[in-house]
């Protein structure tokens, strides 16, 4: 048996407190909180065998990728019911062309647009809504940049909760606001950027009662480190030399560093992948920090791009991410939107469509490549964090107007005007 417990960050403080502590801050010195675990050294070829075993059952364990893992996050004790929609299982498929065009690399991606809502956010929301049920929440919310929102709406809805969302008005894709529409939350549009609406929402929560869902909430963060698992377990367990991940608000490079670092204390792997974090010119407060080898981020006061997904200046989990550079050996790469949307024209010559912030991820590989950082021939895979289908104006106002008239076509219902047209378009 496992016991669980919230356990300080800060190397110095390292305090513990319970699981249903109400605050997701440390309450002597402020930083944030981990799930950590006390456990016996896990029985390694038995974990693997139920794993591969549970791919072919019907029960959740079977259909969700995060809760296959679940002897790895056993927060949630084992047999009790949680909160999902099957998320998880999602592709790792070779992007060939792509990896010629950032100059040639062995180039894999894993495409977490696949789940349920569109978004790796899913794998997360499984996690802390199972634990907002588990303490009977009634109300949670977030602040979003739209993904968050969209997977929070369904998961609550489907536990039976309310759910608050805090958007930056404007600044969300209309597909992301539908979805949280559909699933029936309430929309508050915070008229200013995402930060000042996470910190308004920050500010009320107490008083209201609200069950935070952002990735401050370490559950969330439990369930996304199992990114790591499933693409470690279809690699045979193989680390490639790089994992390249967007960071935003930075949890899914924290959870994912958790991940490696669980499975090398635990024996799965001997080494660990560098971890790469990509993150637009005009929202880059942790490559600056990085780069200027600074010990305390400073905030982009007015974080810009059209990668909407990732326009954080202020990321809550900094000193997250920072441990998980550290323990890898990973690094920070800033790219243009046009860096961006070339990568993403990169990757639709593959067929595989993604939302423009996971495109950060090829442009920081190609980048990368040309400084040499990053060896020709080198084994590298992207998480592309959302689905093509969150952001399609995007893609649409990105391409020429030669290449639309190229590629679009409109004739009359008269079959001689069609061939004429055919005839053209086929030259
Ligand atoms: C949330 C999100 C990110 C950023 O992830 P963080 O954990 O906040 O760093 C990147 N891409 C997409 C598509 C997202 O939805």
């Amino acid at each position: 048996m496992a016991t669980a417990f919230l356990q300080c960050v800060d190397e110095s403080c390292r305090r513990r407190f319970p699981l249903n502590a109400s605050e997701y801050r440390c309450e002597a010195c402020g930083s944030l909180l981990d799930v950590e675990y006390e456990m016996a050294a896990p029985d390694r070829a038995a974990l693997l065998a139920l794993w591969q075993q549970r791919k072919s059952s019907t029960g959740i364990e079977g259909q969700s990728g995060v809760w296959r893992f679940r002897e790895m996050l056993p927060f949630i004790a084992a047999g009790r019911s949680v909160v999902t929609l099957a998320e998880g299982n999602t592709p790792l498929v070779e992007a060939a062309r792509a990896g010629d065009w950032a100059g040639g690399v062995r180039l894999t991606v894993k495409h977490q647009g696949a789940n349920p809502t569109g978004s790796f956010k899913d794998l997360g929301m499984t996690a802390c809504v199972s634990q907002g049920a588990i303490l009977g929440c009634g109300v949670v919310a977030c602040a979003s940049t739209g993904n968050t929102s969209a997977s929070m709406s369904a998961y609550a809805v489907r536990a039976g909760m309310k759910a608050l969302v805090f958007v930056p008005a404007g600044k969300i894709t209309a597909a992301k606001l539908a979805q949280a529409l559909e699933f029936g939350a309430m929309v508050i549009e915070v008229a200013g950027n995402f930060d000042q609406a996470f910190h308004l929402l920050r500010s009320f929560a107490k008083e209201l009662n609200l069950y935070l869902v952002n990735s401050l909430n370490p559950f969330r963060l439990e369930g996304q480190k199992t990114i790591i698992f499933e693409l470690l377990e279809r690699r045979g367990w193989r680390v490639p030399d790089y994992i390249v991940v967007p960071g935003g608000n930075l949890g899914n490079v924290s959870a994912m560093g958790k991940g490696l670092c669980e499975l090398r204390r635990h024996g799965f792997i001997d080494k660990l992948p560098r971890l790469v974090v990509t993150q637009a010119e005009g929202a880059n407060p942790f490559c600056r920090m990085l780069s200027a080898g600074a010990t305390e981020l400073t905030p982009v006061a007015d974080p810009q791009t059209e990668a909407t997904a990732i326009r954080i200046g202020n990321p809550v989990n900094w000193k997250k991410a920072l441990r998980s550079i550290r323990a890898t050996d990973g690094l920070c790469e800033s790219v243009s939107d046009a860096e961006t949307f070339e990568a993403k024209a990169a990757l639709a010559g593959d067929g595989i469509g993604c939302e423009p912030a996971s495109a950060t991820t090829v442009a920081g590989i190609r980048k990368l490549r040309k400084s040499g950082t990053i060896q020709a021939g080198a084994d590298v895979v992207a998480i592309l964090t959302g689905n093509q289908l969150k952001d399609p104006e995007s893609s649409l106002l990105r391409r020429s107007a030669e290449e639309l008239a190229r590629q679009r076509v409109s004739v009359e219902a008269d079959a001689g005007k069609l061939r004429a047209a055919l005839e053209r378009a086929l030259k």
